[in-house]
């Protein structure tokens, strides 16, 4: 599949001497193993060459992941080709100075809003950005050198943005993609500990969440965390918004919300939508947001936001539920 555009992606990372890698803001496991993933083949493959990540941001729960490089003057910028992974627009892409860049590539699998690449390569079946890393290799293989830190790059972004391999964009192909990073050599009981230990305070939320999230009569499950919250448990925002994840199994739910405010009010209540066997993007779009057809983000401003969003939710559950069978 698209075999043209991948050569063109090679042979414009041949051409290059400094290439220089970008992704999303509010980062995740898929963005940063891909633009690690990317950035450790490259220079495996190519030693003679320049490849740089500059991104400037910081996340508690991927800090296994290691430093990026530090700043750089924007005569940097002129001379490099960009490469841009799972970022399905520019306004999202963490570093705004890709835009210096005398190239860009972008490796997406969102659905496509905004080709901003002079070379675009967007699948949006793809399970995970690192999924199309992964084949970026496997389809030239004997021209790549795969080491074993780039192959659990790869492999994390996919471990993370397939739900641990559970969703339904996980195809065959993904699987076998995942099988040769593991034939890499990836480590994977110190990678899931790394992804699933949690600090003791956080545990203590995970408890005090149980005991306070909602349920609207069609079956949406949402929990509000508020500021006083996140004080009283001494929990970074990144912490907490990872608060959407702990709703994901309760039956009859079929989609479940995250209300997380900011520090400051005035800048809205961000929102994670997740969803199963129903989709939840169409409400996410009506405030402020987007995403994935299951998994989507937005940003309320105000209480009656929050309840018109959690209204809007609830008849697209109610919807889905009148006229489908064997939910679950
Ligand atoms: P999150 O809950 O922030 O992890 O977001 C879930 C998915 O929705 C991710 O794939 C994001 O890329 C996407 N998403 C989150 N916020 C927005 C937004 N404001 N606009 C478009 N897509 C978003």
């Amino acid at each position: 599949m698209n075999e043209s555009i991948k050569r063109a992606i090679l042979e414009k990372i041949r051409a290059y001497q400094r290439i220089m890698l970008f992704r999303h803001i509010r980062m995740d496991g898929d963005c940063m193993g891909a633009s690690k993933g990317m950035k450790e083949m490259i220079k495996a493959t190519f030693p003679d060459k320049e490849v740089l990540l500059v991104d400037g941001q910081h996340s508690d729960y991927l800090a296994f992941l290691g430093e990026d490089d530090g700043p750089v003057p924007d005569e940097t910028y002129r001379d490099a080709l960009a490469i841009v992974v799972d970022t399905s627009n520019r306004d999202r892409i963490s570093n705004p100075k890709f835009a210096l860049c005398r190239e860009v590539i972008k490796i997406d699998h969102h659905i496509e809003t905004d080709p901003y690449g002079d070379l675009n390569w967007v699948e949006e079946e793809r399970s995970a950005a690192c999924e199309m890393i992964a084949d970026l290799y496997a389809s030239f293989r004997d021209q790549w050198v795969l080491t074993t830190q780039a192959a659990s790059y790869l492999y994390l972004g996919m471990v993370t943005d397939s739900g641990r391999f559970r969703f339904s964009s996980v195809t065959g192909d993904c699987m076998r993609l995942a099988g040769e990073m593991l034939d890499a050599g990836v480590d994977t009981e110190r990678l899931y500990a790394q992804l699933y230990l949690m600090d003791y305070e956080a545990v203590k939320f995970k408890a005090f969440v149980y005991e306070h999230m909602e349920r609207t009569e069609n079956g949406v499950a949402f929990i509000h965390v508020t500021g006083d919250m996140r004080r009283q448990f001494g929990l970074s925002l990144e912490t907490a918004s990872s608060v959407v994840s702990y709703l994901e199994n309760i039956k009859g739910c079929l989609c479940w919300l995250a209300f997380i405010d900011s520090d400051d009010l005035k800048e809205g209540t961000r929102v994670r939508l997740r969803s199963r066997f129903m989709t939840i993007n169409q409400v996410a779009e009506r405030h402020h947001g987007g995403g994935h057809a299951c998994a989507a983000g937005a940003t309320v401003y105000g209480r009656e936001e929050m309840l018109a969003l959690i209204q809007e939710a609830d008849e697209e559950a109610k919807k889905y539920k009148e006229n489908h069978e064997g939910w679950l």
